[in-house]
């Protein structure tokens, strides 16, 4: 299936070709495959040399993939397809730290139900669900450890969604943002780079580290927390209780409060954050002095800290993800001034540094595939001679 997934339709021989299988082998296999309605034939190879043969490709409407993300300020869902095509996705505005966790659980089961509702009938039903949470997470548990800007301390969020929804326990799962968002970008790159970090861009900052192709996650699975790195002694007090984390610095909070007054319409918190970035992006086009000047000190700070990740992992790229990947124009060229005159490595090291093509959605969909890939390591767990909702017979 991942060799369908990354080439599209191949024949059995070829299929046997690619992945050193056995012919015998690789025909019982699309058999099975084709049994539980994960791939299909899709015409006759054109070709070339030795005998044309039938085509197998994936069917992208098998199954979904469902993401889910709870924020500060919202929660959201995203559904792909087999193929990872974003189906849906959705924020709905929420005050997660004020309503607490089991309120804030209800909010996500609900629009849960509606996202996979209203991909029913063209796509076939959930493989799983990865919810993803800006904090620290007990994976085998499906337990939020600690959230600080959630406020959320030992959640047991999977124990909650499936008390709620119809997914089973097994089903769900619960990663931190900057993972999810790391995977998300490095599928995005088709297997270009294998070295990466991916910075959040939110209220708090995360970090997902990809290291020879493969997630950095540490040894209990709490790596990547580089917003409280402590970048000032005596700067002002981060949601973790400590003093001069990076995120007090360059925390989307920062931006907003350098760059508008609390009446403004930038630090309405029911306005979409989208939305608001449309707002401060309008003004430094229209060269707004203090919105200049904010972003200025912004892209500074934010130099000086991927500057230390920069000298610490050489990465090929760093992505900026979130509220930075909006307004790239003013930032990458004052963290790429930081990055040349701090890093030891002539040229950075070849690190480039650039924009996120998917901004706030990239924790949701990286959620998303994070669910499919349960079906990619082990198509099983798609059960047999299930009827499924096939591509040509869709509804509209
Ligand atoms: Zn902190």
């Amino acid at each position: 299936m991942r060799t369908l997934r990354e080439h599209g339709a191949l024949s059995r021989a070829q299929l046997a070709v690619r992945s050193g299988l056995s012919k015998a082998t690789v025909s019982s296999l699309v058999t099975d495959l084709e049994l539980r309605g994960l791939v299909h034939s899709a015409g006759v190879s054109a070709g070339g040399q030795g005998r044309p043969g039938q085509l197998v490709d994936l069917r992208p409407t098998s199954v979904c993939g469902l993401g889910l993300d709870v924020h500060v300020g919202h929660v959201g869902a995203a559904v792909t397809d087999l193929s990872g095509e974003l189906l849906f996705h959705r924020r709905v505005a929420c005050d997660v730290p004020g309503i607490g966790p089991e309120r804030a659980i209800d909010q996500l089961a609900e629009l849960a139900d509606t996202a996979l509702a209203e991909v029913k009938g063209a796509v076939g039903p959930p493989a799983g669900a990865t919810v993803s949470v800006p904090g620290l997470v007990d994976r085998g548990a499906g337990i939020v450890t600690f959230a600080p800007r959630l406020r959320w301390r030992d959640v047991a969020v999977a124990d909650g969604l499936a008390a709620r929804t119809g997914l089973a326990l097994d089903r769900i799962a619960v990663d931190n943002d900057a993972n999810l968002g790391a995977e998300a970008e490095l599928a995005r790159m088709g297997g270009a780079v294998d070295d990466l970090v991916y910075l959040t861009g939110d209220f708090g900052i995360g970090g997902g580290v990809i290291a020879g192709g493969k997630l950095i996650r540490g040894s209990i699975g709490f790596a990547g927390e580089i917003g409280h790195m402590a970048m000032d002694p005596l700067g002002p007090y981060c949601s973790c209780g400590r003093r001069g984390c990076w995120e007090t610095q360059v925390g989307l909070g920062a931006l907003l409060h350098a760059c508008a007054d609390p009446d403004d319409p930038v630090r309405d918190p029911t306005l979409d954050l989208d939305q608001r970035m449309r707002i401060v992006r309008s003004r430094a086009e229209q060269r707004d002095r203090r919105t200049l000047e904010a972003l200025h000190q912004i892209g500074t700070e934010l130099g000086h800290g991927v500057s230390i990740l920069v000298n610490l992992l050489n990465p090929a790229v760093v992505v900026l993800g979130g509220y930075f990947a909006a307004l790239p124009e003013w930032l990458v060229e004052p963290i790429r001034n930081e990055v040349v005159a701090n890093v030891l490595a002539p040229g950075a090291g070849g690190a480039r540094i650039v924009a996120s093509g998917l901004g706030f959605t990239a924790a949701t969909a990286g959620g998303a595939l994070a669910a499919l890939r349960r079906v990619l390591d082990d198509p099983t767990v798609v059960p047999a001679g299930q009827p499924n909702v096939d591509d040509e017979e869709a509804p509209a």
